[in-house]
């Protein structure tokens, strides 16, 4: 058990900075609720004798990152002879499917490492993955896993299902995501709680011909998951819907079936209003990746304030979501858009109903939340070394985000109850796998020369 001793807790949603009190947490295997918050309150240091006693200033709940790519975290500086490219399609063949084709098992878990890693350091507690490797399919999700288990972060797997590699291939992606699902239901029956869940994952619109999308849909109806999807991110896939399916792309994947409130549309970018509402009457997430956006000129998304379920993901840019969020909002101002930061703070907690969707609806009691510091809900924390200049309160957390705190100030990480980073000291193997990534990433970039 751990004890949090007069810290102020930043709750996000709704806003509030609370007066020094105690948290008290327990990792799996120890009291009645293993891995969760099991109280809150005042002076709870005599009731519990045996606790980890651990001070600092601020303890907010962990950070959640609802849409990455954790295969791009070698991609870094990346020394490989790209040839130009006049738009995103473009892009896509000539650097990021030249990568994901390089993949293979070994250089899939150094950068699975790596990005686990950057994300745990980063306060990023839950992190949602889209993953590609077409020459290393089958088995890629428990690889992933294992990183994420080796780390000790909590997150959502999937395999990014396309046609674009041939037809065995799009097969090849459903049974990935599939025999994940059924690896994740395994465990639960067998009473562990993974850290992980799996959803069914699909790259985009204009690579998922008919014969895959139906796949798909069974796919999401049997595991009960939902679809991991890039939608719209950039024109050419809303205009390619129209054009080959007759369709727009939200109408054309909701009439499959596909759409639920589990599902995660990424980008959405070019999506109509009528699209939007859609989305909205399924209740579905709508993955906003403001860097990823910018730094591939795909557009803005004018329509962001439309959308029920915005949440924030990095899109395989760095795994800190605080800067995510700066960029998030400072985008939409440059944009002229309606919203504040506080909105984007809505939108950074929502990331939380993303992984109780997933690992399990909390109950009324608050056992099982996520992103809320509260007894029952699950202990992922973040215990920040933040000294601010000015007067840190509910109404102004989000200027404080935009304006101040960073992911420099993150002193302690807890996820599922155990620390992963305490004093700034990660638990977890750090340096070796740093090492094992650069040596991974000279290989990956070799490899992607011979693409
Ligand atoms: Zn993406």
């Amino acid at each position: 058990m751990t004890i949090f001793e007069n810290v102020r807790v930043i709750s996000f949603e709704p806003p509030a900075v609370s007066e020094p009190m105690d948290v008290v947490t327990a990792v799996p295997g120890t009291g009645a609720s293993p891995g969760t918050i099991i109280e809150t309150g005042s002076a709870l240091g005599a009731k519990y004798p045996g606790a980890k006693r651990v001070s600092g200033s601020y303890l907010s709940p962990g950070l959640v990152c609802a849409h990455t790519h954790l295969y791009s975290a070698l991609a870094r500086g990346l020394m490989v002879d790209i040839a130009p490219s006049k738009d995103f399609a473009q892009q896509l063949r000539h650097l990021w499917w030249r990568l994901d084709r390089a993949i293979d098992l070994p250089i899939l878990e150094a950068s699975a490492l790596a990005g686990c890693a950057d994300a745990a350091l980063s306060g990023v507690t839950s992190v949602v993955d889209h993953h590609a490797g077409p020459e290393a399919i089958d088995g890629s999700l428990s690889v992933i896993r294992q990183a994420y288990e080796e780390v000790g972060i909590r997150g959502l797997l999937c395999y990014e299902t396309t046609d674009r590699n041939g037809m065995e291939g799009a097969r090849a992606g459903v049974r990935e995501n599939l025999r994940f699902a059924r690896e994740i239901d395994g465990d639960r029956a067998a009473g562990k709680r993974p850290l992980v869940d799996g959803a069914i994952g699909a790259h985009a619109g204009f690579t998922v011909g008919e014969e895959t999308l139906g796949a798909l849909a069974d796919a999401v109806r049997t595991s009960k998951r939902g679809l991991h999807v890039h939608l719209a991110e950039d024109k050419f896939d809303a205009v390619d819907s129209r054009y080959r399916f007759g369709s727009d792309l939200v109408a054309r994947f909701d009439a499959a079936g596909c759409l639920g409130p589990k599902t995660i549309v990424g980008h959405g970018v070019w999506l109509s209003q009528a699209e939007v509402e859609t989305l909205n009457a399924r209740g579905s997430f709508l993955a906003h990746n403001a860097r990823s956006n910018m730094n591939n000129a795909v557009g803005y998304n004018a329509l962001l304030p439309r959308f029920d379920n915005v949440v924030l993901g990095t899109d395989g840019m760095s795994a800190d979501m605080l800067e995510e969020f700066r960029f998030a909002a400072f985008r939409h101002r440059e944009s002229g858009g309606p919203w504040w930061p506080g909105d984007f703070l809505r939108c950074l907690d929502r990331g939380n109903r993303v992984m109780e969707r997933y690992h399990g609806a909390p109950v009324a009691s608050g056992s099982g939340a996520f992103g809320r510091v509260i007894a029952g809900a699950v202990a992922d924390l973040v215990l920040w070394d933040y000294d601010p200049p000015t007067p840190l309160v509910g109404g102004n957390i989000a200027g404080h985000l935009a304006f101040g705190l960073s992911s420099r100030s993150v002193k302690s990480v807890m996820v599922n109850g155990a620390f992963v980073v305490e004093d700034r000291a990660p638990a977890f193997d750090a340096d070796g796998i740093a090492s094992k990534a650069r040596a991974e990433a000279i290989r990956l970039w070799k490899r992607m020369e011979e693409r």
